[in-house]
């Protein structure tokens, strides 16, 4: 194997490579580093990279800790000590994290490096990754789409070998629709699963960290790591972590998966409906059994998301007035003005309209109407879910009803943009787990164009998605497709 192969290896086989002595962890730094200078000028999903200092840290690295010497990639919303954290924002301008997210100090403690922030729509509002104060980051499938959202830098640079595995942040899909998008698995774990201390927060309620790797059993190497009780997050469960990566088999016998009548909907791609029924089938034939289920309050989770989501942002982002952190606008007038023109420069488009919806329905005379009442139908999503689950172990659908679109088709149209997370969002609306798998392609304008699988699960149940999720990703290839980018570059 040459320097060039080493940023292809997943997680697992980098492992047992630096294991067995046969590769440095410094070497897998410096091939991780030429990768990415080979192809991030055209993809675009590094906002910031500090490779000498992980170049250090490979020189002291026990590789027989649970991820020692493994490069990891962090979206730029988490908060890793002395790096900047922008948020996708330019109200971040200049700050830097001044400690490490809880997740940060458990990949460090398991020998991980975290060495690159990837881009983001900004505080990880949108799908597509174009809300970026910062720059585009495009699809390593075909460079003029783009690779999801919010967690595109994350997708895109697992896509395209220029990351090992990476960690991302999913409030309404962000993990798992960039995943889909770009060909890789994308796992959201349980609300509570793993501590948001040190996330940038987007809306408290839903927010959750997970990987973004090359395959599932990356995924359970990642989560082994980072899941667990902690203090400094209030909604963090205190639940046994299971060694999630020692369940993974290759059948799926005595597995019930419920696929829901109301996740076919009008306006699925035709290839995207044909590549679910298709892995369905595939499931079916690994000994799981398909049921039928119903999740009658589906029509309303895209409402309820944007009344909740928008409703804790515009509470969460209060903080960023000019004074605290980053950005601060010139020549104030009084401190109203400060506050005034800091947010009104600092802040995007797409968030100064979250935000002000937000505070529109948390009003009084309006809170009654919207606020309380999304409440209560997120409620009636929840319990959709625990009916379903006490029939099957995991509910198929589509990650995203359409495979990657265009850069610029959708920025127009907040809406299309919004609807781009249909199938996503309830989950975390009910605080479940999920994963997204590739499960094939589609064939548009001479393109191949992932798409991926959804599989939602019970929650703490990831132990067994991850499980279902490995089994079917062992019995197709589709994860072992690179995009041409990756191969176009390994030749040359
Ligand atoms: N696309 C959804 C939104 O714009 C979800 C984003 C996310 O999960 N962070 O809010």
């Amino acid at each position: 194997m040459t320097e060039k192969d080493l940023p292809a290896l997943s997680i697992a086989d980098l492992q047992s490579m630096l294991r067995r002595r046969e590769v440095s962890a410094r070497e897998v730094v410096d091939a991780l580093r030429a990768r990415v200078e080979a192809v991030d000028g055209e993809i675009g999903a590094y906002l910031s990279l500090d490779m000498d200092a992980a170049a250090k840290e490979a020189e002291e690295a026990n590789v027989d800790l649970p991820l020692g010497g493994i490069p990891v990639a962090i979206k730029d919303i988490i908060n890793v000590m002395g790096q900047p954290c922008t948020c996708g924002s330019k109200i971040l301008h200049g700050y830097r994290a001044t400690y490490d997210a809880t997740v940060i100090r458990k990949l460090r403690a398991a020998g991980a490096i975290p060495f690159g922030k990837t881009n983001l729509d900004e505080f990880a509002m949108g799908s597509s990754t174009e809300n970026s104060a910062m720059k585009l980051t495009r699809n390593p499938w075909d460079l003029t789409r783009v690779p999801g959202g919010s967690s595109g830098g994350s997708a895109a640079a697992v896509a395209a070998d220029a990351a090992f595995g990476a960690l991302g942040s999913d409030t309404g899909g962000s993990i798992r629709q960039p995943a889909a998008l770009s060909g890789v698995v994308g796992f959201k774990p349980t609300y509570g699963r793993v501590s948001r201390f040190g996330l940038v927060a987007f809306a408290s309620s839903l927010d959750q960290i997970g990987p973004l790797t090359k395959t599932v059993r990356d995924s359970a190497l990642i989560m082994n790591v980072i899941a667990g009780h902690d203090p400094q997050d209030s909604t963090s469960l205190n639940e046994p972590v299971p060694d999630y990566a020692a369940k993974l088999g290759n059948d799926l016998r005595g597995i019930r998966l419920g696929v829901p009548k109301e996740y076919m909907i009008e306006g699925t791609d035709p290839q995207v409906k044909a590549a679910i029924n298709a892995a369905v089938k595939q499931m079916n034939s690994l000994g799981a059994e398909i049921v039928d289920v119903s999740l009658p309050h589906t029509d309303y989770a895209v409402a309820v998301y944007y009344i909740l989501a928008t409703a804790e942002a515009s509470a969460n982002l209060a903080r960023f007035d000019g004074v605290r952190y980053g950005y601060r606008a010139e020549n104030p007038k009084d401190v109203l003005d400060l506050y005034g023109r800091t947010r009104e420069e600092g802040f995007g488009p797409e968030v100064k309209r979250r935000v002000i919806l937000g505070t529109y329905v948390l009003s009084s005379g309006y809170y009654d109407a919207y606020y309380l009442r999304a409440q209560k139908v997120r409620e009636l999503i929840r319990q959709d879910f625990a009916k379903a689950f006490e029939k099957v172990d995991a509910v198929i659908s589509p990650t995203s009803p359409v495979p990657a679109f265009k850069l610029g088709e959708r920025t127009a149209d907040p809406l299309q943009m919004y609807l781009a997370d249909i199938f996503t969002i309830a989950a975390n609306l009910a605080g479940i787990c999920g994963i997204s798998i590739p499960c094939g392609f589609a064939e548009v304008d001479g393109h191949r164009l992932p798409i991926g699988l959804q599989l939602l699960g019970k929650p703490l149940d990831e132990a067994r998605i991850l499980q279902i999720a490995h089994a079917y990703e062992q019995s197709t290839d589709w994860h072992k497709s690179r995009p041409p980018i990756a191969s176009a570059t390994h030749k040359a």
